[in-house]
């Protein structure tokens, strides 16, 4: 059996769309010719629970060969350039081809909009035009020099609808209802748009469409409504700057005291958080909606009782998203000696782990999310002075 073919045990991967590159790439043994052949193949296959290893002889005349660990990367972007490419929407309540910036054929173009106030924050933390990010890639830490201007970027408003957030891009933070609304919405925005280029390729489940169109919906009505108290946002200030920015959206199974947070079935209930360093400050935003105080109103209280902001918000962030960019010089200082850990954390608080049933579904999801990790007994400080 070819290395390949163990994507077909993995039901979170949708393999056809791996296989789609590998027959454009024309590798595996795979190509135009043979190629529906092979999915129908790949469908005949016994349900993963009853597979065994002679199943898969009927792929013996496709005459197969192993990727090699030289090609899978470059098969790599390409799924994930696809998925970006796929993904290109406005997210705007209002976007239509008539609200829309279109191009001659009426079609919505979307540009490149940043999930950092790129001359804000961003032209604050550069050196020489980089600043540095991380992401799991193929289940390895990866630290990366980025170039500004491509740092951050996702493609998910139209020219005209990405006006919505000058007020956070151009007038100076004065912590109004609206700025603080914008900084939650951008940070709901970024994680749920890069979730939807991911999904092209994996299977996160329908429940994970329905979390995005759900809150979705909130932000939605909000903006045509400019009804700002939907959000509510803790803001804290580092005394000191700190070249480190952050735009993010994710979910809590435990506070800081490690209570598990109960999560509903209608809609995952998230928390945004912004890091924005500005003149001699660096400001956390801790923001969630009016209706789930019940769950997360207690957050802001137990960040202050603790007095311990540089390990709880090193935490938050460490644990939870990848959308975090560095001044370069920076993070060789004070964050390059953590990788292995926050490899580790990553793997902890993002991985789900979950049983298969015989027609393939996922069925119980369970996490390896250590309820006290809050507490950060790694001891990864992400504030260096
Ligand atoms: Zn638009």
């Amino acid at each position: 059996m070819v290395n390949f073919l163990r994507q077909l045990e993995n039901p979170r991967m949708n393999y056809e769309v791996f296989f789609e590159v590998f027959r454009d790439f024309r590798k595996g043994g795979l190509n135009p010719e043979n190629f529906s052949d092979f999915i129908s193949t790949c469908k005949a296959l016994p349900p993963i629970t009853k597979r065994t290893p002679s199943d898969y002889s009927i792929f013996d005349k496709f005459e197969l060969t192993d990727i090699t660990e030289v090609e899978f990367p470059s098969i790599m972007r390409e799924v994930i350039r696809r998925g970006i490419e796929k993904s290109k929407f406005c997210w705007h309540p209002e976007a239509s081809a008539t609200n829309c910036n279109v191009d001659h054929n009426d079609k919505i173009v979307v540009s490149a909009a940043h999930s950092i106030q790129n001359n804000g924050v961003l032209s604050k933390i550069v050196d020489n035009g980089h600043v540095m990010g991380y992401a799991m890639e193929k289940g390895e830490f990866d630290g990366k020099e980025l170039g500004k201007n491509h740092a951050s970027i996702f493609w998910g408003f139209c020219n005209k609808h990405d006006a919505i957030f000058r007020p956070i891009e151009v007038q100076p933070y004065t912590q109004t209802s609206e700025q603080n609304f914008l900084f939650a919405y951008r940070g709901f925005v970024v994680s749920s748009h890069k979730k939807i280029e991911v999904s092209t390729w994996m299977n996160f489940g329908e429940q994970s469409d329905k979390d995005i169109s759900e809150n979705k919906k909130i932000f939605d009505a909000a903006i045509l409504t400019n009804d700002y108290t939907v959000i509510e946002t803790e803001v804290f200030k580092l005394p000191a700057f700190y070249p480190i920015a952050v735009s993010s959206s994710f979910y809590l199974d435990f506070d800081f005291e490690c209570k598990a947070i109960p999560h509903s079935e209608e809609r995952m209930e998230d928390i945004f958080i912004t890091l924005y360093p500005v003149d001699n400050k660096t400001y956390f935003m801790l923001s969630y909606f009016s209706k789930d105080k019940h769950l997360y109103g207690d957050l802001g209280n137990q960040l202050r009782k603790r007095e311990n902001l540089k390990s709880d918000i090193t935490m938050l962030v460490a644990a939870h998203t990848e959308n975090v960019y560095f001044n370069p010089l920076y993070y060789k200082t004070f964050i390059e000696q953590y990788e292995k850990l926050l490899k580790l954390i990553l793997f902890h608080t993002q991985m789900d782990h979950a049983t298969i049933d015989d027609d393939n579904n996922i069925n119980v999801n369970f996490s390896f999310t250590p309820s006290n990790y809050l507490d950060n007994p790694y001891g990864i400080n992400f504030f260096g002075y």
